[in-house]
Order: structure tokens, then C-alpha cells, then sequence
């Protein structure tokens, strides 16, 4: 079969939840059996968006084969079965550079190589790539319409439809509805001058997704038909959902699916949500409660710990559980009695992280679990921070610590490989991606798991330091998963506690709503089981 094509772009403003509606088609068309690709194309001009600040950009999401890509991959692969890769986040930067090098070995023939046609080339390239492994291709452009960044992208999207046939290629537009309360109306302007827009530059959407405070009355998606040029059935609401989960579900009940695939002449069975609706009621209808504290630094913005949000709502779905979390700064639980403001969580989670703030209050986290029988899961830097306390505070290394953070510490715990010290010097530095790991027999992390070898994704330079590993075993620390040639450390374990499990990978990236990873299962698991002792301790 001919691969289909379908793109996706934004208009109006950003955040309004492009890549979900991506990913939610993805969702519903993986449910009528077609294979779908999904990848991202970023107009911004860094090659690599895995060195870009969390604060504007929201996590770094890490695919199997080590790329540190954008975060709507994230959604891409929580919503489908989709593998992302290194091929399924293309950016400015990295087209430039695939052009530039072109240009260098002299792959133009002394030709003007010129926006139009190399750079669109390459773009149409970078989307033709991925087409073998699909039925349908979804690809979703960042930014907003009208975006300098986005122009070549735009232009390039637009003479794919010409060069893989009509019939082969369809646009989505998603843009925003909004509700003006001093008008008490909805209001299809801002809609209108984004399609308008788009049909500058050559691109007629073929189906509009209008994100809205509310449903959509007909006579609104009447009007944005009449004004945008497309059939009315091919508005489509995408209303503020209870859950993210619903959007695959509402956009269903519209009869989207059906509309992209008339317009792309494809045939499939019909969608089956009834597995996203099974997830919507039980994220709905909860019957229990925990609440787990997450000591992190990116405390202020949710968007920097997606995955470890969402890895954590689907550690609640497994159990029926409405999970509160509390984001709580480490650097709060610095200071004498600093960690009271976790006396009632009932699970502690460190999560990753990079620099040196807050890293006491972490390791303060790290001991307030252990000392106090808490639940607690340590992703990567979190595993870190609890080899460290434990070696302070149970095998009398004072002033251990992470050459990360302290060069001259006595007890370098944590600590490079000599090998990456030669690379360190080059610059390229970081475990990314997947790795084996295999777990120990009859441990917290193979019960967990149900199985002897796992794979998980990495992003970090730093590792326990195997000089020190003999020492901590006798103190009572567990290395329960190691590299299959057992010198890299990948989980630790506290037996003894009830519930005490960090890993030097993240988990994170590979739990889905569908499939709750075990390691949040079990830790939600562990804190509601904590949840009831803490209740019947107060009876
Ligand atoms: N900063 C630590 C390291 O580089 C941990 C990284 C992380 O948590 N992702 O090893």
C-alpha cells in the first residue's frame, strides 16, 4: 500500500495541544489496524533539542536509540505503538547542516543551493524517510502558522501533496475557539485568519481541529466552514478534556477517523476506543487516594516532568487510584526541619536532574524515606542521591559524594568512568538511550518486573563508582540490576524498607497509559499500602 501523509500544524498561539491531537489521531488509527509513523518537525534552529532549557521547552524526552528529542515524541508514544528514533524529530538546524555538508562534499555540483528547492528537499526528505515502516505517516510541524522559522517547512509539506499525489496527502489545522465572557460568544475570527494564513502559502486545511473551553455549537462550526473554506463535518471541537486521554475518545465521537480516511482513500476496520475509554473511566472514577511528593528543581512548571507525570497517572490507573502531586523544591528541604513538609506524602519520588541546586535537599529526601519506611522511587539523579545518603549515613564515608558536584570529594560515590574522562575532554559525554540491564534474582526489582532482563532508556554521565560498591553491599545497600557484565550499576534497593527501589535509567519514557509501567505501579502500589498504615497508626 502507498504510505498516506498527514500533517499537522498549528495556528493562533501555541500550547493548544497540537501534539496531542497528533498523537490522538495516531491513536485512533492504530485502533482500526493501520501501522502509523509519527514524527516531529521543529522549525527552531538548534540541531539538538536535547541541549535546550527545560524551562522553555519542557522535558527532553530520550527514544531508544538515544535521541534526545522534543516532548510531543513523548505523547507520539504514549498514545501509539509508534518507535520514535533519531529520524522522527527533524529541526531547522539539522536540516541546515545535512545541506550545509551536502554543500561541503560538493553533492551540488557548484549549483546555488538555495531555501527552495535544497532545504525543502531535504525537509521532504527527512518525512519520505520514515514512510516504509507505515501505512500512515503523521507528521506534526512546531510553532504556529505564519512563523518566520516555519516558512521552508510549510512550503515543503506543500509540494509534498504534488509530489506524492492529492489523494496521498491531507491537512490538519489545529487552532483555537475561544470563549470572549464580555461578549458571552464563542468566537471564529482568530480561526479564520489562521486558515487564511495557511491558504497564503499555498495550504488549504482539509479538516479543522477547533480547541475550545466548550463544545461547539453547529452554527459555530457552520460559520468556520463557511468563512474557512471546508465542509462542515470537517470541523472538528477538541473541548477541554477531563483527561488527555479523552481527546482520542471526543475526536472519535465526531467522526474524524472516518473523514481523514475518505479523503485518503483508505480502508480499515472500524476504530475501537473502547481500551481509551476504559482508561478515561478509570482515571474518572477513582476509589482510592495517595499523595506523592516529587522533590525536584523544575518544581514551578509541570511541562519540564511530563513523562514523569504521565508515568505516574498510569501508575495510579493500575491501582484506581487519583494520585495528588506535590511538587515540592529541594532546596526547601535544606534547612533544619526542612523535610516535615513531606510528613504527610505518601510516596517520595527524586526524579532526574542536572546542577548542583537543591542536591542536599534531595539527598535529605533520599533519608526521610529510608529513615521513616516511605515509599520511595529514584529516577537517575535520584538514584544518585540515594547511594550517596546511604553511604554517608550508613557506611561511614562522610562527605561522600558525586564528583558532578564536588571535584574533591573524599568519597567520590558517584563518579565518571575512566573511559568518559577521555571523552569528557571531547564534549560528547552522556549514556543515552537504551540499554540492557539484568535483575537480580528473587529482588524488589526483578519481583517488580516479572522478568530477568529488561531494557531501559538512559540520559546521564555520572555512575556508581564500582571501588565503592563492595563497601555499600555489606552496609546492606542492593545493587539489584546491573549492565549484563555486571559493571554498571542500574538499580539499587534498600530490603528490609518497605518500598525502596531508584534506577540509573528512566523509566518514565516507557510507560503508557495502556501498559502502566511496573515501576510506578508499584511504587503508587507501595504508597497507598503506606497510605493505610498511616491511617490505621492513627486509629
Ligand atoms: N546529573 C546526573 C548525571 O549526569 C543525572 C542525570 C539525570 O538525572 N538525567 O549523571
Amino acid at each position: 500500500m502507498q504510505s498516506k501523509f498527514i500533517f499537522v500544524t498549528g495556528g493562533v498561539l501555541s500550547s493548544l495541544g497540537k501534539g496531542l491531537t497528533a498523537a490522538s489521531i495516531g491513536a485512533i488509527l492504530e485502533s482500526k489496524g493501520l501501522k502509523v509513523m509519527m514524527l516531529k518537525l521543529d522549525p527552531y534552529i538548534n540541531v539538538d533539542p536535547g541541549t535546550m532549557n527545560p524551562y522553555q521547552h519542557g522535558e527532553v524526552y530520550v527514544t531508544d536509540d538515544g535521541a534526545e528529542a522534543d516532548l510531543d515524541l513523548g505523547h507520539y508514544e504514549r498514545f501509539t505503538s509508534a518507535k520514535t528514533s533519531q529520524d522522527c524529530n527533524t529541526t531547522t538546524g539539522r536540516i541546515y547542516q545535512s545541506v550545509i555538508r551536502k554543500e561541503r562534499r560538493g553533492e551540488y555540483l557548484g549549483r546555488t543551493v538555495q531555501v527552495i528547492p535544497h532545504i525543502t528537499d531535504e525537509i521532504k526528505a527527512s518525512v519520505a524517510r520514515v514512510a516504509d515502516q507505515a501505512d500512515v505517516v503523521i507528521a506534526e510541524i512546531g510553532g504556529t502558522v505564519g512563523d518566520i522559522e516555519g516558512q521552508p517547512f510549510y512550503e515543503a509539506i506543500r509540494q509534498f501533496r504534488t509530489d506524492v499525489g492529492r489523494e496521498n496527502v491531507l491537512y490538519l489545522h489545529v487552532t483555537l475557539v475561544p470563549f470572549i465572557w464580555t461578549a458571552d460568544e464563542l468566537k471564529t475570527k482568530p480561526t479564520q485568519h489562521s486558515v487564511k494564513a495557511l491558504r497564503e502559502i499555498g495550504i488549504t486545511p482539509d479538516v479543522l481541529v477547533c480547541r475550545c473551553d466548550r463544545d461547539l455549537p453547529d452554527s459555530i462550526k457552520a460559520k468556520i466552514a463557511l468563512f474557512c473554506d471546508v465542509a462542515r463535518e470537517d470541523v472538528v471541537a477538541a473541548a477541554d478534556a477531563s483527561c488527555i486521554y479523552e481527546v482520542p475518545v471526543n475526536l472519535h465521537a465526531q467522526g474524524v477517523d472516518d473523514r481523514i480516511c475518505n479523503k485518503l482513500n483508505i480502508w480499515g476496520r472500524r476504530a475501537d476506543l473502547s481500551r481509551w475509554q476504559e482508561v478515561v473511566n478509570r482515571y474518572n472514577n477513582a476509589e482510592v487516594e495517595a499523595t506523592i511528593g516529587v522533590v525536584g528543581k523544575y518544581v514551578h512548571l509541570v511541562e519540564a516532568y511530563k513523562s514523569l507525570n504521565e508515568a505516574l497517572v498510569h501508575g495510579g490507573l493500575a491501582h484506581r487510584c487519583k494520585l495528588d502531586l506535590r511538587y515540592v523544591d529541594s532546596e526547601g528541604l535544606e534547612k533544619p526541619g526542612g523535610t516535615d513538609c513531606l510528613a504527610d506524602v505518601d510516596g517520595v519520588l527524586v526524579p532526574g536532574g542536572f546542577g548542583e541546586r537543591g542536591i542536599e535537599g534531595k539527598i535529605a529526601a533520599a533519608r526521610y524515606a529510608r529513615e521513616n519506611g516511605v515509599p520511595f522511587l529514584g529516577i537517575c539523579l535520584g538514584l544518585q542521591m540515594a547511594v550517596i545518603e546511604y553511604a554517608r549515613a550508613k557506611c561511614g564515608l562522610d562527605g561522600a559524594h558525586s564528583t558532578e558536584f564536588d571535584q574533591d570529594t573524599s568519597h567520590p560515590v558517584i563518579d565518571l568512568m575512566d573511559h568518559q574522562r577521555k571523552i569528557v575532554d571531547k564534549g560528547a559525554t552522556m549514556r543515552l538511550g537504551a540499554y540492557p540491564c539484568v535483575l537480580k534474582e528473587g529482588s524488589l526489582a526483578g519481583r517488580t518486573y516479572g522478568q530477568a532482563e529488561i531494557s531501559e532508556r538512559h540520559r546521564h554521565r555520572f555512575e556508581v563508582n564500582n571501588a565503592y560498591r563492595e563497601r555499600m553491599e555489606e552496609a546492606g545497600l542492593v545493587f539489584s540490576g546491573t549492565s549484563p557484565d555486571g559493571q554498571l550499576c542500574e538499580m539499587v534497593e534498600l530490603p528490609g524498607h518497605p518500598w525502596f527501589l531508584a534506577s540509573q535509567f528512566h523509566p518514565e519514557f516507557k510507560s503508557r497509559p495502556l501498559e502502566p509501567h511496573p515501576m510506578f505501579r508499584d511504587f503508587v502500589g507501595a504508597s497507598i499500602a503506606h497510605r493505610a498504615r498511616r491511617a490505621g497508626g492513627k486509629d
